[in-house]
């Protein structure tokens, strides 16, 4: 009798198990709307210590009260310091800081997590999709790309599932496209419609490459633009207002340069401490940031970061796989998906001052993400410059890909025709015009070009007070932008802005 049951409970399963692949046709979703899946940046997918027990704590994004509890000792250090100039007594309290706050987020030889250090996991769990929903999804940025793009293969298939959908539609941001790219690597493109990358290091980020190699460098004038670059994106207007002038008043009354000087004593007498006894232990083995780094930095990067064949084997066969199979063959990875019917669209900001301590501070950027790499290949002038006058885009074709400021030529990407500029834009900072663009990408069936919108030409300017774009026109005298801006774009900031600037150049005028 036991056995019969079996039977008939296994015949029963059998059938149910048949039923989604005899029903799949006749559910199918029919809203012609493939459902949208954001990749999301860094620090999408928390971090956690002993989670689920009395001690959990999250290591990444920290809870910013645990941060300034780590580096409360570092206040009297500093004090010290400045009395006793010990440097290596503020050395001893500056790594025990770094190391309470970020030292077990340090993977091990092989590039795995401590056991004790788990991440979450993004699981769908709405049938909720169409234009207006995205599906998120977040991950451990330290762990191998190609590790997490299996995991978002996983999540596509369970969207699609969800959905009742054959395909899906692509938003990555940032780290997003670096595991987009590696799951285009392992998986093609036949299950994805569209893809925006936008601010995505996808040949890498200077900052990466340049940490990697030990190159350490502070700025004044990159430090002071980099801190009034992120000013437009406060929420409070006045506020921002404020933070500048704060910010200009201090650098006339040279306390930047003080403080810099200050800071620059710390660099050369701790910084090689500071690498062999914090940054290398804790980020030389995260996969997921040797995957921001830029190929010209690559190879030096294994020796200065000390990662050898006999202790780091296995981690640096996942770093070569991704630097050269997924990051080196972005090119070809790309163009066979648009070939394969997928359309892509890159996003990539510009004239930001770029993260302000490493020696490529000269580089345009989104503020992280230089240009160059975010749009695979720009042609790009160093941040506050042009190209020379002389200047003729380097590929000869009856299109134009300059920009009319002169700080862009975009002939020389991968893919010039599918690149828009954004110039002003924060990394990962979007508003509502963004929402609008974005939108016009993903409802196309067909790939748009720079050349097919009138509103939204190759190269757009942010406009972060009515939250759309303005076309980029040829650069004007600083005087005569700061009145374009304050004029366009009506605000505390900007008219601050065009005060300081008339300053600026009276007194530069005065001097002679
Ligand atoms: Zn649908």
């Amino acid at each position: 009798m036991k056995k019969f049951l079996a039977t008939i409970l296994a015949v029963i399963i059998s059938i149910c198990g048949l039923l989604p692949c005899l029903a799949a046709d006749v559910t199918a979703c029919s809203c012609g709307q493939a459902p949208i899946i954001y990749v999301a940046a860094l620090g999408s997918g928390y971090v956690f210590l002993d989670a689920g027990t009395e001690n959990e704590r999250t290591l990444f994004r920290p809870d910013i009260n645990d941060v300034l509890n780590d580096f409360t000792p570092l206040l009297g250090a500093a004090a010290d310091l400045i009395s006793t100039k010990d440097y290596d007594a503020f050395g001893d309290v500056l790594i025990s800081c770094v190391n309470a706050s970020f030292g077990m987020l340090a993977l091990d030889n092989e590039g795995k997590s401590h056991e004790r250090v788990t991440s979450e996991e993004f699981h769908p769990d709405t049938a909720d999709h169409g234009d207006n929903y995205s599906y998120y999804f977040g991950y451990d940025f330290r762990l191998d790309p190609v590790e997490n793009a299996e995991k978002l293969h996983t999540f596509i298939q369970e969207v699609k599932e969800l959905t009742k959908h054959d395909t899906v539609r692509f938003r990555a941001s940032s780290m997003g496209g670096v595991v987009t790219l590696s799951y285009i690597k392992l998986y093609g493109t036949k299950d994805i419609e569209n893809i925006i990358f936008q601010n995505c290091p996808l040949q890498g980020t200077a900052v990466a490459g340049e940490l990697y190699n030990g190159l350490f460098e502070i700025n004044k004038d990159a430090l002071i633009r980099y801190a009034e670059g992120a000013l437009p994106s406060m929420d409070s207007d006045f506020l921002g207002a404020i933070l500048y002038s704060l910010i200009e008043m201090l650098d006339a009354a040279g306390l930047w340069s003080d403080i810099l000087g200050m800071a620059d004593g710390i660099i050369l007498n701790l910084k090689d401490r500071v690498f062999d006894e914090a940054l290398i232990p804790i980020f030389g083995t995260m996969p997921g940031i040797w995957s921001f780094v830029p190929d010209e930095y690559y190879e030096t990067a294994k020796t200065f970061m000390k990662l050898d064949e006999r202790t780091h084997g296995k981690l640096l066969e996942k770093l070569d796989f991704y630097h050269y199979d997924v990051q080196q063959d972005a090119g070809r990875l790309l163009r066979n998906a648009q070939a394969d019917g997928t359309n892509i669209y890159i996003v990539a900001g510009y004239n930001v001052q770029r993260t302000p301590l490493v020696t490529a501070y000269k580089n345009t950027s989104d503020g992280t993400v230089d240009t160059q790499y975010a749009s695979l290949g720009a042609t790009c002038a160093y941040i506050g410059e042009y190209l020379p006058d002389d200047y003729k885009q380097a590929q000869h074709t009856d299109k134009v890909y300059m920009s009319p400021d002169r700080m862009i030529d975009a002939s020389t990407c991968l893919l010039p025709e599918c690149t828009w500029f954004v110039k002003n834009m924060l990394h990962s900072t979007t508003h509502s015009g963004h929402d609008v663009l974005y939108g016009i990408f993903h409802t196309s069936d067909t790939q748009i070009t720079v050349f097919d919108l009138e509103e939204y030409p190759q190269f757009i300017k942010n406009d972060t007070v009515h939250e759309s774009f303005i076309p980029v026109t040829r650069e004007g005298t600083p005087i005569q932008e700061a009145f374009k801006d304050a004029r366009e774009m009506t605000s505390f900031l900007t008219i601050t802005k065009l005060i300081y600037t008339l300053f600026e150049e009276f007194f530069k005028w005065m001097l002679g």
